[in-house]
């Protein structure tokens, strides 16, 4: 046995265990030894039962006193297990599995639950999570040693996979492979970044020890992951860099200083810095690939437009992709009107052209007639050709795949790349997602924009508000009014907003108010926004389906029912609709069935509008759920780390990470062979289109 043997090949897992092991990605012992567990019970984290609180999470360990299926009225049965420690007794319940589970526990094995107190006529905890500990030695409570506990499923659970099991099968197999784990990094390098070496790491992650012990092993392996990441993005971003462009920027030239007289107003300080770190890119011998944020209205699109300029006066033709057809429609008219007057000669291209539309946008792309380039994924289809494509504005990025952002590189040559997005995201995150992006911000709004007032009320003070909407709809402006929508509860959520639709109708008559909501079709919903941005619609009541990006500068009401079910990401987003304009914008929080969640969300809602501060808010509320998208980023999934927890270890092993490529870009050198190999093996697929085997 070494480490590439098949687990299903060693005595006592087999074929059949092997399988469901398989299928959660254990193939090899190597794979088993990176198999981590998922917490950890010690001392510090568990309570005894007169110790508990109603609402809180806590652990427990006690000995099973009894546990009896009931049955309740209408056939519907539950598991009860009551579970007792020196100081009392607890309830666990569980309504699902019930058969199944109730063969799991036996009396007076010794169990630890976890999960939330609640009290009915006694203490309980519904669907605790649950480990048998009966085995081990003796309490861990006494003793002080530290159990780990694996993730499990059901289908584990039954093949006797649960944490016990593990702790079994693996104790022989790490005995007999562990000085067979070869570190990739030297003892020098481990020094230096006080780390403990690969196989003391691997042994006490499983078995620790101590508390000292397995922070070591949890910090070693949790660089491990963060560093070979962040690898993988800086490898991307040297490929980059070794490329070398054919075409070259002699100055900014003419049109763009053309562009700058034009300008009616003065760009902000942070425009003025992008459109310089742009230039410093574009005239770089090395592709651009650059990632520009900012909240919406910061002026990231008339950036670009100069960008386009100077583009353009070069001689070359630029592409912008948009999301949606409405938004490019938006671009392509801010196009027209910015340009008005120059050379630069824009084009829309979506999928509601016709034929022959098509067949002259095409040819007169291609004999470079037309110098810029505005459309939907439409840009991206065969037929579409360039004279010169030399540069590619992407907004919006997260609704793009990189393949689609790949076909529209190929239809140019070294193409330099702007990538725009007005959703901001936490640094931990965008250092990992767009890890191998340079990054421009834009972190000022224009000085002629007013702060957008946001306000929390109650249903007993619309009265109020909507006396506030009148006022503004006499006055001229629009006013938004957004109920959710979430999928669960669509057919509910949909009635409420056509009553509110029926009701705001009366309320704010004559004026006249349309619902939009997300089963209309895309041509009925595009015809209402139309009508909505030429002021032919004033009161637009919506379920959540209002493009992100639309510019409605009358627009300077919003209130949104129900605030409490949004979270605060899509609050930001569309708060953003308005204070768009020289006016001053109110967004108004309809609270109705607060929680302590929600609170907190429609608080930092009211006390900032600053995108960065929100989306790292919003990460801590979410924690490490998937929103952290790394799969389909195509980047390789943490296991162990936690960009929210590890913030720290993440800028360190990026430090290191990027050094080393810059010192040995393609990890040639003798003393990173086995790191390189380590790598090549593990992330080869993640780095893509790389080089450097
Ligand atoms: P974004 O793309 O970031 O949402 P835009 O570039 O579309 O922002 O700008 C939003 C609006 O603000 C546009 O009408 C634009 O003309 C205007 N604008 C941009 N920069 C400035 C500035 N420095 N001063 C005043 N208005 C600006
Ligand atoms: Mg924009």
């Amino acid at each position: 046995m070494d480490l590439s043997t098949q687990i299903s090949f060693i005595k006592g897992i087999g074929e059949k265990r092997g399988a469901v092991l398989n299928e959660l990605g254990i193939v090899t012992v190597e794979n088993l030894l990176h198999h981590f567990p998922r917490r950890y019970l010690d001392r510090s984290n568990i309570l005894t039962i007169s110790k508990i609180r109603i609402d809180e999470n806590v652990t427990i360990v006690g000995r099973v006193t009894g546990h009896q299926v009931k049955r309740g009225r209408k056939g519907r049965s539950w598991l009860d297990v009551v579970i007792a420690d020196e100081t009392g007794f607890l309830t666990c319940r569980w309504f699902h599995g019930v058969q199944w589970l109730q063969k799991r526990f036996e009396k007076d094995m010794t169990i630890a639950v976890s999960g939330k107190v609640e009290f009915f006529g006694g203490f309980q905890i519904l669907h605790p999570d649950f480990d048998i500990l009966s085995d081990d030695t003796s309490n861990p409570i006494n003793t002080g040693i530290i159990v780990p506990l694996y993730p499990s499923t059901h289908a584990l659970q039954k093949m006797g996979f649960d944490s016990r099991g593990f702790r079994r099968i693996l104790k022989p197999i790490i005995d007999a492979n562990i000085d067979k784990i070869v570190d990739y990094f030297s003892a020098e390098f481990l020094t230096k970044n006080q780390l403990i070496s690969l196989n003391d790491a691997i042994h006490s992650i499983h078995f620790p020890e101590s508390e000292e012990g397995l922070q070591a092993a949890q910090r070693r392996l949790k660089f491990d992951e963060l560093f070979f990441l962040q690898l993988v993005l800086a490898v991307r971003k040297q490929h980059f860099a070794d490329r070398e462009k054919q075409h070259q920027y002699a100055s900014t030239g003419e049109i763009l200083a053309q562009q700058y007289k034009r300008i009616t107003f003065k760009l902000t300080h942070a425009q003025e810095r992008v459109v310089r770190e742009i230039w410093d890119d574009l005239k770089s011998p090395h592709p651009m690939n650059r990632l520009l944020q900012g909240d919406v209205g910061s002026g990231k699109t008339v950036v670009s437009f100069l960008a386009v300029a100077i583009v353009v006066g070069n001689g070359y033709q630029a592409a912008l992709m948009a999301p949606t057809e409405i938004l490019a429609e938006q671009h392509y008219k801010s196009a027209i009107e910015f340009f008005k007057g120059s050379d630069i000669r824009p084009v829309l291209i979506t999928g509601s052209l016709t034929a022959a539309q098509k067949r002259d946008t095409n040819i007169a792309l291609k004999n470079g007639y037309f110098h810029l380039a505005i459309g939907t994924h439409a840009l991206i289809q065969s037929k579409v050709t360039f004279k010169n494509l030399r540069f590619v504005i992407i907004d919006e990025q997260h609704r793009f795949g990189v393949m689609q952002r790949g076909a529209l590189l190929k239809k140019g040559e070294d193409v330099d790349i702007l990538v725009m997005t007005a959703t901001p995201i936490p640094r931990t995150l965008s250092m990992t997602l767009y890890g191998d992006l340079s990054s421009s911000i834009i972190d000022e709004l224009p000085a002629n924009r007013q702060p957008i007032i946001t306000r929390k009320v109650d249903p007993n003070a619309l009265d109020k508000v909507y006396g506030y909407a009148r006022d503004q709809l006499d006055k001229g402006r629009q006013v938004f009014v957004v109920y959710p929508l979430i999928e669960d509860s669509e057919k509910m959520d949909l009635k409420a907003a056509t009553q509110g639709f029926d009701t705001l109708s009366h309320v704010f008559s004559p004026y006249k108010v349309v619902l939009l909501h997300g089963r209309m079709s895309a041509i009925e919903k595009e015809e209402i926004m139309n009508l909505f941005s030429q002021n032919r619609i004033q009161v637009l009541v919506s379920t959540t389906v209002i493009e992100v990006g639309i510019d409605i500068p009358n627009a300077t009401l919003m209130i949104i029912e129900n605030a409490e079910r949004f979270g605060l990401a899509q609050l930001h987003q569309l708060r953003g609709r308005i204070g768009r304009g020289e006016h001053r914008s109110v967004c108004v929080l309809v609270e109705r069935k607060p929680t302590e969640d929600s609170q907190f969300r429609l608080g930092v809602m009211t006390t900032t509008t600053d995108g960065f501060v929100i989306a790292e808010e919003d990460l801590k509320l979410r924690g490490s759920g998937d929103i952290f998208g790394t799969k389909q980023h195509g980047l390789p999934q943490l296991k162990i780390a936690n960009l929210l927890f590890d913030r720290d270890l993440l800028f360190e092993a990026r430090k290191v990470a990027f050094d080393m490529i810059k010192q040995d870009p393609h990890l040639r050198k003798e003393h990173h062979q086995r790191l390189r190999e380590n790598f090549l093996k593990d992330y080869s697929d993640t780095v893509e289109m790389v080089s450097i085997s």
